[in-house]
């Protein structure tokens, strides 16, 4: 997927400009530089352990840096938060739904943390429900779901406030080969409709191949930025899995 058009144009989603994160002694971001542009689905590919969640939670407001600095939607994530977060939607890697509630009662819930107004709510849930294959189902508990309705269900959450930056963390963790394919397909969608910019987090390297831009991450830095023909290029053209093992040689040796 490509749509040069939207690449580099616009103002940008984000700027992260040496962005840097201990855990106590760990350092799990070394000096992360990036900016995402509108319309563009970028994917982060990382191993284990290389830092993706990290960023995806400074981004996300929920830690803030040691070091450097990140805008969103133009807006400081430090001293501007409500607002950066106002435009952001995320999808976390552990499923954040209550089980008990229906997917109505889930998803208003939400709708209400942004301050939407119960008959918008309303229609736009109907139309996420719809556009999902969901429809007509907002009344079931998320408990009775399979996995793959519930990660439709966490994505539909996740845009029902209309944000322009939609951050995906391992979205597709769990899910069969079907579900996981319908997500990526879904998503991708969105980014080249030009309603979000999308930052992909994963580890499977087979995920990175439709993106606009591939991000590869080891070990807290960014350590290769660009399309994902010129990654496989990099590897002297063998294939997107030897240009992420020779780029993070520690997953080969279930180091990280
Ligand atoms: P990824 O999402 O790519 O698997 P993480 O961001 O989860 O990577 O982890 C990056 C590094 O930070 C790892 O070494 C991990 O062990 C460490 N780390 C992550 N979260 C914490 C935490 N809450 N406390 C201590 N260390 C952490």
């Amino acid at each position: 997927m490509t749509h040069p058009e939207t690449t580099d144009s616009g103002t940008p989603v984000l700027i992260a400009s040496a962005l840097q994160k201990s855990y106590g002694a760990t350092l799990a971001l070394k000096s992360v530089s990036l900016s995402l542009y509108p319309g563009q689905f970028v994917a982060l590919l990382g191993p284990n352990g290389a830092g993706k969640s990290t960023l995806v939670q400074l981004l996300s407001g929920l830690f803030v840096p040691d070091r450097g600095d990140l805008s969103v939607l133009g807006f400081d994530i430090r001293t501007q938060a409500p607002r950066a977060l106002a435009g952001l939607g995320v999808v976390f890697q552990q499923s954040s739904l209550d089980l008990d509630l229906s997917i109505r009662a889930n998803l208003l819930f939400h709708t209400d943390l942004h301050g939407i107004a119960r008959k918008t709510a309303l229609q736009r849930i109907a139309a996420g429900l719809e556009q999902h294959g969901l429809q007509g189902q907002d009344g079931v508990a998320v408990r009775a779901l399979s996995g793959g309705n519930r990660r439709k269900v966490e994505l539909i959450r996740a845009l029902l406030h209309q944000p322009k930056f939609l951050l995906m963390d391992e979205a597709t963790v769990g899910l069969d080969p079907a579900s996981r394919h319908d997500l990526m397909r879904s998503v991708e969608a969105l980014a080249q409709a030009g309603e979000v910019a999308v930052l992909w987090a994963t580890h499977l390297v087979d995920e990175v191949a439709h993106a606009d831009r591939v991000l590869v991450l080891s070990q807290g830095e960014i350590v290769f930025d660009g399309l994902p023909s010129e990654l496989i290029a990099q590897s002297g053209g063998l294939s997107l899995e030897q240009a992420f093992l020779q780029l993070c040689p520690a997953t080969r040796n279930g180091k990280s």
